[in-house]
């Protein structure tokens, strides 16, 4: 399992929710962490993996001995957001080497389904909101580019066309691999 890079259609495919909940659910969870842990990042959505549903995990800490501080969200809705709105640095797994400042609410109220199946309701702050909005935007289609101020999409220009023409190497030479149109953006 690796993670999909920028532009990969899938970033952008509608994401479906998740209505079976077992041993395949699990799995999946599971090697979502082991590439999050393997690419050194703290949050992975399931479509940075190829895989269209409604699934976000996450660590803050990146930590993979950390195992009591993974969080598991299924089919998340976000049911509050603070008003204050903070700047903060985020990358994105699926655009390596890219860092910008995002603003963001600083807190955030989530109702979500465990891997059994069962709603909880989560209050997160801070550096935790800041994960949970990365990766929910990754659900809805939207990626932290979307976000970016103008000045720095503008700065990071270049590095976003290599990424589209790696894309489109990489299609040309795995065809089956990568599917779908690049549209650079
Ligand atoms: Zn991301």
């Amino acid at each position: 399992m690796d993670v999909v890079l920028y532009p990969d259609p899938r970033l952008r495919a509608p994401n479906d929710p998740i209505q079976e909940f077992g041993p395949e659910l699990d799995a999946l969870a599971r090697d979502m962490f082991e590439v999050m842990y393997r690419t050194e990042g703290v949050g992975l959505a399931a479509p940075q993996v190829g895989v269209n549903v409604r699934l976000l995990v996450f660590n803050p800490t990146g930590d993979p001995e950390a195992r009591d501080q993974e969080r598991v969200l299924c089919n998340p809705r976000i049911v509050r957001s603070a008003r204050e709105r903070e700047f903060g640095r985020e990358g994105c797994l699926s655009f390596p080497g890219i860092y910008a400042e995002i603003e963001r609410p600083v807190a955030v109220t989530i109702e979500a389904l465990d891997l059994r199946g069962e709603p909880f309701t989560l209050e997160l702050a801070d550096w935790e909101a800041r994960i949970f909005q990365h990766e929910f935007d990754h659900l809805e289609g939207v990626l932290f580019i979307d976000r970016m101020r103008p000045v720095d999409k503008a700065a990071h220009r270049a590095a976003l066309e290599e990424l589209v023409a790696a894309y489109r190497e990489r299609r040309v030479a795995h065809p089956e691999r990568a599917r779908g149109p690049a549209r650079p953006e």
